[in-house]
């Protein structure tokens, strides 16, 4: 393994050679290009939002569940690890990863589909796209341009995924998607970081939760091994401090398994550069075949036992319900909101009709925390509520 000072590898993202911003920006005198991307993340709104957005969980079912900014905070810990390993650019990974989840609905996955289904007419709703569009256009803190102006790089790492319809009009962003081109190695392994991060905290949240019982969960591969090596070095060790070195084990050996398989993979490539990772016709960043599959089956275990267990479902069917209904009572009349956001409507309606209005709607309800949506909700709909 590398030492932790090694300098970057020639098919890192190397500060000097961004492909830029949109709007020139002289560079930053004592950071990097991609520590000033981060830290305007860091500043951003959307960022703080993040606290009040679930994961699973609902934010006011209890303290100690993740959020999305907790999350955000495990994936980047995840990435920065991989990528200094690597001898990738850390902080552009970090970067990506604070911010991959900024366009997230409140109510997580929930709120997203349920989101979606209101835009089906309008050009749907994805949170991907979301999140290029907070740190592009939403975020408001700069005098000289809309949103963060960010690189190219963390750009391009925040669109994971992009259906070739939109992926036609984000110009340079979209190209990779019609090409079949990869973005960098740091985008690739904070979105494998995404991952891991999600199965494991999910199901330290599940079983923290009630949801999901040690009995059950024996009977996941990769849990079983650990569950059993943990047990054969500490017999009788139980509650917290079991299921802890159970879950640290497990993602040392997905980490580690990444790292190895990364490496052999850009070993066989030899990618000169960035732009030679670009290229590749398929990513580099990927697990070896048997932590893939149990990798999957863990992921299979949580959306069957966790995602869908009826406690769970009454919260996404609440979650539903909440969106839908602000949907249609801003679509209908966009007065209701307040007033920049209702001049936001305008503004797309007269840009874009219908479909500009429905973006409008679209970002203010995307922009809730969970409980901001719920008070909406009720100021809207409950006639002893305080508008
Ligand atoms: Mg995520």
């Amino acid at each position: 393994m590398t030492s932790p000072t090694a300098p970057l590898a020639a098919y890192a993202a190397h500060d000097d050679r961004t492909r830029g911003r949109r709007y020139p920006e002289p560079s930053p005198g004592y950071r990097s290009d991609y520590q000033r991307d981060r830290d305007r993340i860091v500043h951003s709104t959307a960022f703080r939002r993040l606290v009040y957005k679930t994961q699973v969980f609902v934010n006011h079912e209890g303290d100690l569940y993740r959020t999305r900014l907790t999350h955000s905070v495990e994936v980047a810990q995840i990435a920065r690890t991989i990528a200094r390993a690597m001898r990738l650019t850390e902080t552009l990974a970090e970067a990506i990863c604070l911010a991959h989840d900024l366009g997230h609905t409140p109510f997580g996955h929930a709120g997203q589909d349920a989101l979606n289904d209101c835009m089906r007419d309008y050009g749907g709703f994805e949170h991907n796209l979301q999140s290029l569009r907070v740190v592009q256009e939403l975020e408001e803190r700069y005098a000289e341009f809309p949103g963060l102006n960010l690189t190219f790089e963390v750009r391009e790492g925040i669109l994971k995924h992009c259906s070739l319809k939109n992926a036609a009009q984000l110009g340079e962003l979209g190209e990779r998607f019609l090409k079949r081109g990869q973005p960098s190695l740091e985008a690739q392994l904070a979105n494998v970081a995404d991952e891991i991060a999600y199965n494991n905290h999910d199901l330290d949240d599940g079983l923290r939760a009630g949801l999901l019982s040690l009995e059950e969960l024996v009977q996941v591969t990769i849990f079983r091994r650990h569950y059993d090596a943990v047990l054969d070095r500490y017999p009788g060790l139980a509650g917290r401090r079991l299921i802890h070195e159970v879950v640290r084990r497990m993602i040392n050996e997905v980490v580690t398994d990444l790292i190895d398989t990364t490496s052999a993979a850009i070993a066989a490539a030899a990618p000169r550069d960035i732009e030679a990772v670009r290229s590749l016709p398929a990513m580099l960043v990927g697990f070896g075949a048997t932590v893939a599959a149990e990798h999957l089956e863990l992921k299979q275990f949580l959306r069957k036992n966790l995602y869908r267990h009826y406690r769970v479902l009454r919260m996404t069917t609440k979650a539903h319900k909440v969106v839908q209904s602000l949907f249609a009572a801003f679509m209908e009349k966009p007065e209701l909101m307040p007033p920049e956001h209702w001049v936001h409507a305008r503004k797309l309606q007269g840009d874009e009709g219908d479909a500009g209005r429905a973006r409008a709607v679209a970002d203010y309800i995307a922009g809730m925390t969970d409980r901001f949506a719920i008070l909406e909700y009720d100021r809207l709909f409950d006639p002893s509520e305080r508008t």
